[in-house]
């Protein structure tokens, strides 16, 4: 019996305790489902969660897995299964100087990695937000800083992963060594097949972080159109390595004091962030040069424009702490589209307007971030064009607004939709639009491998999107 059901070195946490119910809602996301794991376990070590593994399998229980808690879904809850919530596991930032790799667990922030780069003068492209999870990050592909230049974090940036497969085996994945889980695991997101409990990555030196930011109002028809239109044009004017630029919308009173209440100034603000990576500020200004000459018949619409001036990760995660709040019983949903890169940017810009344009109250933002990345899906799982990353954060606080702003983020997607060629596989929502997340070849091979390292289907995350494929079409 003892061997059937392995005990685990931690006491798994079970239902009816505070600290169960504390664990099970560690989301950024206080809009959690009632959905209750058996036991929630909180390993510190490889060894602990392979017997987790094994315990869940032995058990017949599935597995949902936790890093950070960035997903707006609360993808890694699991009814009557196991959560693996993974923020004390391998917790410490290891750097090899011979090879200049890094080596993180999966719970390490993106706030960690700012203050490892600051520290040791070395950067691996981290995400935009300081409290995501390299974890979800990384399977997800990982939109990181400055990946115009160089792809998502997970193209030439990881280089190993460490894996508890199905089996409760540990097991290393690279280019080398079970290269199909490797490849699996980049783009996998929520429907990994493992836990990934060590990550392994390339580093460059430092440089100095400078950012120039324009405000514009676009409230008045037609310059919604002129300001996004200049502001893509620019950047096809921009080179490509060290200049990332986000535009993103948002009402006037945002950020008032009185939060809580609906927007009474509805004025439109559309903002243009530009983040350079750079050695001096003459490079920063040479790089931006496109974004600082401004058409004088935009000149009218600004309302504000800072830099270009030299910054700190610690400035930037707190702006984008301001824009995003958690903590204080804020739900979100987020939505999003890939847009298809044939699409013209008219046709792009009109489909997508409601889903930036008409913000269905104060605390929500639109967002356009330039990516522009076209990965090769021999490489790894993730394989749809990523030119713009088109998304709206919808916030609010009020339980009974849930519909009202679930239908409203469903009517703005349905119609973005139409110039989509699928979606971040982070944002994937299976209760709310079924959508691409790789390409078709992709996710055959995906779900071949998928079936091959965990047949009794320990994880379950992929039936949502696996089922975008007709089943004669799946393998
Ligand atoms: C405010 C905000 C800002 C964001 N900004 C960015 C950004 O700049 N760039 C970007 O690319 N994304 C961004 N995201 C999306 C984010 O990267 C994804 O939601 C990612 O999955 C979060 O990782 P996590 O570990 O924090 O979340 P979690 O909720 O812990 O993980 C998400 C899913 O990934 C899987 N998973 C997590 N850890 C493991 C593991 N160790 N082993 C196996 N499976 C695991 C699980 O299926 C889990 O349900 C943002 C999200 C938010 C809320």
């Amino acid at each position: 019996m003892a061997a059937q059901n392995p005990p685990l070195a931690l006491e798994p946490l079970r239902r009816g305790t505070v600290e169960y119910e504390e664990l099970r809602k560690r989301f950024f996301n206080a809009r959690v489902p009632p959905t209750e794991p058996a036991e929630i376990v909180h390993p510190t070590t490889t060894a602990d969660v392979a017997a987790a593994v094994k315990r869940a399998k032995s058990l017949g229980w599935k597995v949902g897995v936790r890093s950070g808690g960035h997903s707006f879904t609360c993808s890694s809850l699991i009814q009557n299964g196991m959560l693996i919530d993974a923020s004390r596991l391998n917790r410490t930032i290891e750097y090899d100087p011979k090879t200049r790799i890094l080596s993180f667990g999966p719970a390490t922030l993106a706030r960690d990695l700012a203050e490892w780069s600051d520290k040791l003068k070395r950067f691996f492209p981290f995400g935009h937000f300081p409290s995501v999870a390299v974890g979800g990050f990384a399977l997800a592909g990982g939109q990181g800083w400055f990946m115009r230049g160089w792809g998502c974090t997970s193209d030439s940036w990881i280089t190993k992963l460490e894996v508890v497969m199905a089996d409760g085996q540990a097991i290393n994945a690279s280019k080398d060594e079970n290269e199909d889980v490797f490849w699996a695991a980049r783009g996998g997101g929520h429907g990994f097949f493992g836990v990934v409990t060590k990550i392994y990555g390339n580093t460059i030196p430092a440089r100095t972080i400078f950012d120039m930011a324009r405000v514009f109002d676009v409230s008045q028809p037609g310059s919604y159109e002129k300001v996004l239109g200049w502001a893509l044009a620019a950047n096809n004017r921009t080179p490509k390595y060290g200049v990332d630029t986000a535009v993103a919308t948002f009402y006037a009173d945002k950020e008032a004091a009185d939060a809580g209440r609906e927007a009474r100034d509805k004025r439109l603000f559309m903002s243009m962030d530009s983040i350079v990576y750079a050695d001096s500020m003459a490079e920063a200004e040479t790089l931006l040069s496109e974004f600082r000459n401004l058409p004088e018949e935009l000149q009218p619409l600004e309302m504000a424009h800072v830099g270009p001036k030299e910054t700190t990760w610690d400035e930037i995660f707190h702006y984008q702490e301001k824009v995003n709040p958690s903590g204080n019983g804020e739900r979100y949903q987020c939505d999003s589209i890939l847009n298809d890169p044939e699409i013209p940017r008219e046709k792009l810009m009109e489909a997508i307007k409601p889903a930036l344009c008409s913000l269905p109250n104060f605390r929500s933002v639109g967002v356009v971030f330039i990516a522009e990345y076209y990965p090769d899906e021999r490489d790894q799982a993730l394989s749809l064009p990523q030119q713009y990353y088109i998304s709206t954060m919808t916030c609010w606080t009020d339980p009974a607004e849930d519909g009202r702003m679930r239908k409203w983020m469903y009517d703005a997607y349905s119609r973005a939709e139409s110039v989509a060629c699928g979606q971040y596989i982070a944002d994937f929502d299976a209760t709310h639009r079924i959508t691409k997340v790789m390409s078709d070849s992709a996710l055959r091979k995906w779900l071949r491998i998928r079936a091959k390292w965990d047949p009794r289907e320990i994880f379950p995350g992929y039936k949502s999107f696996a089922s975008i494929l007709q089943d004669d079409a799946k393998l």
